[in-house]
């Protein structure tokens, strides 16, 4: 009896050493392995990414973060170890030792670094085997993505999705040699804090200590970044974590990082100078992506009207043609409707739109009315130069000669036409002109078009409360000479604001902030707050400011975000080690998950469920 169970202790030993003392520790990393190393014995370490058996000689296709190399295991040569390869599946963790050789004529795989060599493989070490695979790493096949969360490590031992954890690495490198070369201090701050007003709902956390407080997760460190500047930091910037409480949507993630900077004595032009430098040099040098140098600005008011958005993907035309002039005395009621009653008729081309079939307009149709629009009119050029439409009966000739020309269209082209309030021609036609680039293919996938919208509004009116709202955040400067329009035209001051698009996608977002605490109540104040909530939630900000501000701006360019831009990715999932599902949910840890009803206790919370909680 005793002796067994020494004897089955023995063995657990013997195991323990074995997983503990492994033999064979690497010597060079599989993807590195040339040419120039035909002839040496080398020890590698990997995963089996492919396993072949080609008639007793076993193929395995040896994987670490750096590659591929192909390995041999001759059954003659080397018997024992050929023996031990019998049991490698798909990602059986292994340590391989043998001789470096170059792979019979023929056989060369040109498609990867190592393809001109191979390991004849002389000793076999199984470092831990594996269960049934949930999915096949070695295959591009599509799987389900909740599939490739729940087992995240496995979708990342992908080279592809290595390949851009590496890349997110080399950017943040890139970024912070860049800010640091430029003088700037990199700075921690909070992330139990409490509420900052950036337009999202907060994530909140129970204070133990004293019932009903709570700490905020931060939207953005926007308090803290402007408080450094008050104490004097001068240049800060941080890889911040950003926690924003919002609807998901492809391009949004619960949690997401920006690189938050803010500098002191500095003008708008200070902050767009060093983020258009820093941005040309992260995507020159780790991308072959094309920029337009400078990048392109325009005022808010000059993108809305171009574009119909504060986002334009500027890598094709098509820009929004105001037909207001040519329409002054038109004939046809929903144009004339629109003009009457302060709205706007335009328009945008659709090069080799008059091929479109009656469905295909009516889809197009349905996209304008998805945007809010009530309808869409359009014009189509035929070959012969003669227009067709159903609108053509209500206009003179001299009105289509001047449509046709203003928007400048040509045979085969269909002009959509929208008639509406200003933003809801802004917003349909915007919608329209982003699915009529990408029907044809207007925009060259491999450039980045950045361009800076600059002179936003300080604020906008909010329909849906009756109220004004910030348009970008609270802290933003007006320009001086819009100061006095605070009670008299709220909506046309301006400030400044400035945002940094790129092919049609918000990336960065940012402010001159003011600096002086009446200026700030005032702002406050019109956003609704009484003196005693901005005490109350801002008095911080305030008294800091009555202690010295210096002048100061800032702004945070998205990470995640800019690595989809150089991955070609859509979705930033892609490009996050370990991101939430839609809806916040993350499959592999069950987070977010119940807590155990002591712990419910100790923060003095109860959960109440609601009759539709449980639908
Ligand atoms: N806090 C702002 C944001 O997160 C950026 C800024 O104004 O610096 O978008």
């Amino acid at each position: 009896m005793n002796q067994e169970r020494s004897k089955r202790r023995d063995a657990r030993e013997l195991q323990l050493r074995k997983d503990t003392d492994w033999m064979l520790k690497r010597t060079v990393y599989c993807g590195n392995l040339r040419a120039s190393d035909i002839g040496k014995t080398v020890t590698l370490n990997g995963w089996a990414h492919s396993v072949r058996d080609h008639g007793g000689l076993i193929f395995v296709d040896l994987r670490d973060r750096t590659g591929l190399v192909q390995t041999v295991i001759d059954p003659d040569a080397a018997p024992s170890a050929h023996s031990v390869a019998q049991h490698i599946k798909n990602e059986t963790v292994l340590a391989l030792t043998g001789r470096v050789r170059q792979r019979p004529e023929g056989t060369e795989n040109p498609r990867i670094p190592t393809g001109e060599v191979e390991l004849e493989v002389s000793d076999v070490e199984i470092l831990n085997t594996t269960k049934v695979l949930p999915f096949q790493v070695d295959q591009d096949t599509a799987v389900n993505e909740e599939l490739r969360l729940k087992y995240r490590y496995l979708d990342l031992r992908r080279p592809a999705m290595f390949h851009k954890l590496k890349l997110r690495h080399e950017v943040v490198k890139r970024i912070r040699a860049y800010m640091y070369e430029q003088g700037f201090i990199e700075v921690e701050t909070p992330i139990m804090t409490r509420s900052t007003p950036e337009g999202a709902r907060d994530y909140l956390v129970p204070y133990r200590l004293q019932p009903g407080l709570f700490y905020a997760l931060p939207q953005a460190p926007q308090q803290f970044k402007q408080l450094l500047m008050v104490a004097g930091v001068e240049k800060y910037f941080q890889i911040a974590k950003c926690f924003r409480d919002e609807a998901q949507r492809a391009d949004r993630q619960p949690e997401f990082t920006q690189l938050d900077l803010e500098m002191s004595f500095v003008e708008q032009e200070d902050i767009l100078g060093i983020v258009e430098g820093m941005t040309i040099d992260v995507v020159e040098a780790l991308s072959d992506k094309k920029l337009i140098k400078p990048f392109p600005r325009f005022t808010y008011d000059e993108a809305m009207r171009r574009f119909g958005t504060d986002k334009p993907d500027v890598r094709f035309g098509l820009e929004l043609v105001d037909c207001a002039q040519i329409l002054l005395g038109t004939e046809f009621g929903v144009f004339k409707n629109a003009l009457e009653s302060g709205g706007q008729v335009k328009a945008v081309r659709y090069p080799g739109g008059g091929a479109l079939s009656r469905k295909e307009i009516d889809d197009l149709t349905a996209i304008a009315k998805e945007a809010g629009a009530k309808g869409m009119a359009y014009l189509i050029v035929e070959e012969n130069g003669s227009v067709r439409s159903p609108i053509a009966k209500f206009l003179s000739e001299a009105e289509i000669a001047s449509l046709l020309a203003a928007t400048d269209a040509s045979a085969g082209d269909l002009i959509a036409f929208i008639a509406d309030t200003p933003l809801t021609v802004a917003k349909a036609l915007d919608r329209l002109r982003r699915e009529i680039g990408e029907r044809q293919q207007l925009a060259d996938p491999n450039l980045l078009a950045f361009c800076w919208i600059v002179d936003f509004p300080v604020f906008e009116w909010d329909e849906e409360n009756n109220r004004w709202t910030f348009a970008h955040n609270p802290f933003a400067m007006p320009h001086p000479e819009h100061v006095d329009l605070i009670e008299s035209d709220p909506a046309a001051m301006r400030s400044f604001c400035y945002d940094l698009a790129c092919n049609g996608s918000e990336w960065a977002s940012g402010s001159i902030r003011i600096h002086k605490p009446d200026l700030q109540r005032a702002i406050l104040r019109k956003l609704g707050y009484s003196d005693e909530q901005i005490d109350e939630q801002f008095g911080h900000m305030l008294e800091a400011f009555s202690l010295g501000a210096p002048p100061h701006g800032g702004i945070a360019p998205g990470i995640d975000r800019l690595i989809t831009y150089l991955t070609g990715d859509d979705n930033i999932r892609e490009v996050i080690a370990f991101p939430k599902m839609g809806g916040g949910l993350d499959p592999m840890t069950g987070a977010p998950s119940t807590v155990d009803a002591r712990q419910l206790e100790e923060l003095h919370l109860e959960v109440i469920y609601l009759p539709e909680d449980s639908d």
